[in-house]
């Protein structure tokens, strides 16, 4: 069985292409580890050869593969005009059974030696499909294409791609994951712009369930699947909160809650080698996501922080959650610690020197490196099953 698809923006790279389409390849091997493929990269396409057993397992990885904007299982044929009709009318009447009136060739003849160029392969291979579909060259049902390269590839192209650069071609980034909708969103974002992820998540026991921890490892294992390898560092937060509902303004609770978040990012960002922290903040969306108190957490930040969701709205994020199958995990009903200590009357627009005041009062910082330190850690791969460990 061989499976073909068809490289995304890596391709527009210069004099370093060859490393993009290096790293695509070896990502690729790790996805599939433990299966006998065979997977080789040539002139803008990636093949994978595999029993048809393994097909179930390739299809799921190049529905996680990030760098390819589309992928499709191929025919392969004999490189004469001849197997490739044969080709397409094999593939024409599987189309024409699901219910195809109209059909379309597209051929490309990268082997300029074949004897047809990609104009007379059309013509030649549409004749016989003709007796079963209509041509329309504008708006068909299907497209038939035809690709003469070493061997001679016939396919459909059905399935969309996650597109992006490959994971790993942009350093690493610490996201802030929590069990609601935005922040895998966001991780996934990243993930598209060729960033490694590494998770924090903050879990404050009792006041946040067991469940809740679960769900957000539920998460971090969906990111894994595109991430190849990702770690999600459980951050107990208990103590931190209470100190924080103890000491600080009641309006300034949900801000003072970021502040101290940014603060175990920055060590746990400096540790882990991140370059940048990511979160699913979106402007306007909730008290805490105002420019003014996005302001707020970004001056307590030792890194850049990055925030890919901020100019969408709930229903492109909703709409990305979907895709990457994260969305009926966050909706489950597990509050998150922040609900719990929701402010009735947040503050809309802290100032930065107010916020350092109020931080400096809560006397929180051997807390906040308590917590760093008594952190659980958990593995997770694109093919195994979660692996926790204490540090
Ligand atoms: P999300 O849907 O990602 O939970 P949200 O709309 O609920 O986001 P907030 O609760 O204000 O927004 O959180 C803003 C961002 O702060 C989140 O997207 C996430 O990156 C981070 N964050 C919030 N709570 C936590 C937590 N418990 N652990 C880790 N990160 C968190
Ligand atoms: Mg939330």
């Amino acid at each position: 069985m061989t499976y073909l698809a068809k490289l995304g923006e890596l391709t527009l790279k210069g004099s370093n292409l060859q490393e993009f389409e290096n790293l695509l390849r070896k990502n690729t091997a790790k996805m599939l580890e433990g299966l006998k493929c065979n997977i080789v990269l040539r002139a803008g396409r990636l093949y994978i050869d595999c029993s048809d057993e393994a097909a179930s397992k390739v299809e799921f990885v190049l529905n996680h593969l990030i760098g390819i904007t589309g992928w499709a299982k191929a025919s392969v044929c004999e490189k004469t005009i001849e197997s490739i009709n044969e080709s397409v009318f094999n593939l024409a009447k599987k189309e024409a059974e699901k219910g195809c009136k109209t059909f379309k060739i597209s051929a490309r003849r990268s082997d300029k030696s074949f004897e047809l160029n990609s104009y007379e392969i059309c013509c030649e291979a549409a004749g016989k499909v003709e007796s079963i579909m209509k041509v329309d060259v504008h708006n068909p049902d299907t497209t038939i294409y035809v690709e003469v390269r070493e061997k001679c590839f016939v396919y459909v192209d059905s399935n969309t791609g996650c597109r992006g650069l490959p994971v790993g071609s942009s350093s690493k980034g610490l996201l802030l994951l929590s069990g609601g909708l935005d922040s895998p969103v966001a991780g996934y974002r990243m993930l598209r712009r060729g960033m490694k992820i590494e998770c924090c998540y903050f879990h404050s026991y009792p006041y946040t369930s067991e469940e809740a921890k679960q769900k957000v490892v539920t998460l971090a294992q969906k990111l894994a699947y595109y991430g190849i390898t990702t770690y999600l560092n459980i951050i107990p937060f208990t103590d931190v909160q209470m100190k924080i509902k103890e000491k600080a303004p009641e309006a300034w609770s949900t801000l003072m809650l970021r502040v101290c978040m940014m603060k175990v990012a920055n060590i746990l960002a400096g540790r882990c080698k991140a370059k940048c922290i990511v979160t699913g903040e979106s402007l306007g969306q909730v008290a805490s996501q105002t420019i003014e108190n996005m302001s707020v957490t970004e001056h307590f930040a030792e890194f850049p922080l990055l925030r890919p969701l901020c100019g969408m709205d709930k229903e492109e994020i909703i709409k990305d959650s979907l895709f990457i199958d994260t969305y009926e995990t966050s909706i489950l009903p597990y509050e998150d610690c922040c609900v719990l200590f929701s402010p009735r009357h947040p503050v809309l627009r802290g100032s930065v020197e107010e916020a350092e005041k109020i931080y400096k009062e809560l006397e929180v910082d051997a807390l906040i490196y308590e917590s760093y330190k008594k952190r659980e850690i958990v593995k997770l791969t694109s093919s195994g099953e979660p692996v926790w460990k204490t540090v």
